[in-house]
């Protein structure tokens, strides 16, 4: 089905290519090329994850730039165009692309991949997701995500999980490719397992009052679970809305009365507070990159590598 001929070389390459084709003796043969299964992820560690299991198979794109908050993705009239052509699409969910998404995909008019479609994967559907509120949700909560937190790309054992549903997603358009999707898959769970196992068994080691960490947003609850770390406070209010001064007194006083010693928080969030909180109590700011750096081809286990190691240094120095 996504298989066409050959022919451009004929018309395009002009005759000295048919020539040269033809003494190699490779015209003589149909040359049976594969056409590329079109991926489009919103986020890079999504895009990082489908790019390592499609391999050569598929064509990855991704619509949030890199260091973009995820909350806020500035929807450009060219991501309408490549949700149009894809054949398959990976979102996060739980609401985290709620602000820029919906309106791109409707644009897009392209069945394959809207909800619900066999190239549609909602990756926090395969999650054990953390922070589902338990009552009503209202806007005075801040930017409460109705069915959980919605950041669970930082937490090895998730992206795991996202690993094994994008190998069935690309199986599912590509049913030709289905055994490579299923061994890249496995090969990539078993490098997301094993740093998982590493990084908890690293923090493992470190007495209970090192473990403790400070969040500018709710977006550490799943590096948390992960890593085994206990978050004393949170520098935003509520999830979405700026510290103030009264709540920023708050976190001071947790953090001496804690000795909290590590402030995290993602490459797109103001650094003032943070940077202010460090100072006042010798803690140490750890800046987090938002996502895989796709663009330079880093691999997903590797991010969710490097974020491990970064906290694990804040934690474990002196
Ligand atoms: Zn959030």
């Amino acid at each position: 089905m996504r298989t066409r001929w050959i022919v451009r070389m004929t018309s395009a390459a002009g005759p000295m290519a048919l020539v040269c084709g033809l003494m190699a003796g490779t015209l003589f043969l149909p040359v049976l090329a594969t056409a590329k299964v079109r991926v489009v992820a919103t986020l890079p560690t999504l895009g990082s994850v489908a790019r390592e299991i499609g391999g050569e198979r598929v064509d990855v794109e991704v619509l949030a730039a890199p260091g973009e908050d995820p909350h806020f993705v500035d929807a450009r009239p060219n991501l309408i165009l490549s949700l149009n052509r894809a054949d398959a699409l990976v979102v996060n969910g739980l609401e985290l692309e709620a602000g820029w998404l919906p309106p791109l995909l409707q644009s897009a008019r392209n069945g394959k991949v809207q909800a619900g479609a066999p190239g549609f994967l909602d990756a926090s559907s395969v999650v054990s997701r953390l922070d589902v509120p338990g009552g009503p949700v209202d806007r005075a909560q801040g930017d409460i995500h109705p069915g959980g937190n919605p950041h669970f790309l930082y937490e090895a054992t998730s992206v795991a999980r996202v690993a094994a549903a994008v190998a069935d997603l690309l199986s599912r358009v590509d049913p030709a490719g289905a055994p490579i999707y299923a061994t890249r898959g496995a090969a990539l769970v078993a490098r997301l397992d094993a740093v998982g196992r590493d990084a908890a068994a690293r923090v493992a080691a470190l007495p209970a009052p090192r473990r403790q960490v400070v969040a500018y947003h709710k977006s550490v609850a799943y590096l948390v679970r992960w890593l085994g770390l206990a978050e004393v406070a949170t520098i935003e209010p509520r999830p979405g809305i700026p510290p103030d001064p009264g709540h920023v007194a708050k976190v001071l006083s947790t953090m001496k009365a804690t000795g909290a010693n590590v402030i995290l928080q993602e490459v797109y969030y103001p650094r003032s507070t943070s940077e202010t909180l460090a100072r006042l109590t010798g803690a140490r700011l750890v800046v987090l990159p938002g996502g895989a750096e796709f663009d330079k081809g880093e691999s997903a286990s590797d991010h969710v590598k490097e974020i491990a190691d970064l906290v694990i240094r804040a934690l474990g120095s002196e």
